[in-house]
């Protein structure tokens, strides 16, 4: 067990490691306060609380039960507040290379369930200013 503790508290989110050193300062118990006190994740918590097949607790961390379809390397996806989505997109994408919505939906959705994941990243794509230069760039070339 003590081992999964150590894994879901943190906030890792890719093998890159400079990824894994930025992270490293979010402890598991910050993470879980801001689940708690995040008011769209309330009815996640009664669900999961309730044995829903869909959420559980692992931990004191709320967590998402990874599709079955899907291959993931984590069985149980953690739930992020909305505090910490930003952040961690900004992470997947930017540090990840700059890739497009596609590749940094499925990044994030290896390890991290939030409603909208896909909208989110599509704003944030969107309005990244270096993927712009370099789409100017590659244009004018
Ligand atoms: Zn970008």
């Amino acid at each position: 067990m003590g081992q999964l503790a150590q894994q879901m508290g943190k906030i890792d989110i890719s093998d890159n490691e400079s990824l894994s050193a930025h992270a490293d300062g979010i402890t598991a118990a910050e993470f879980r306060t801001a689940q708690q006190n995040h008011l769209a994740l309330r009815s996640m918590w009664v669900r999961a609380e309730t044995g829903n097949s869909e959420f559980c607790v692992i931990n004191g961390l709320l967590c998402n039960r990874a599709p079955a379809h899907f291959v993931m390397t984590h069985e149980f996806l953690l739930v992020l507040p909305s505090s910490y989505i930003q952040e961690v997109i900004k992470l997947a994408h930017d540090l990840g290379g700059h890739f497009g919505v596609r590749k940094t939906c499925d990044r994030l959705s290896a390890l991290y369930y939030f409603p909208k994941l896909r909208d989110l990243v599509k704003r944030y794509v969107k309005c990244c200013k270096q993927c712009h230069t370099r789409l100017k760039t590659s244009l004018l070339m």
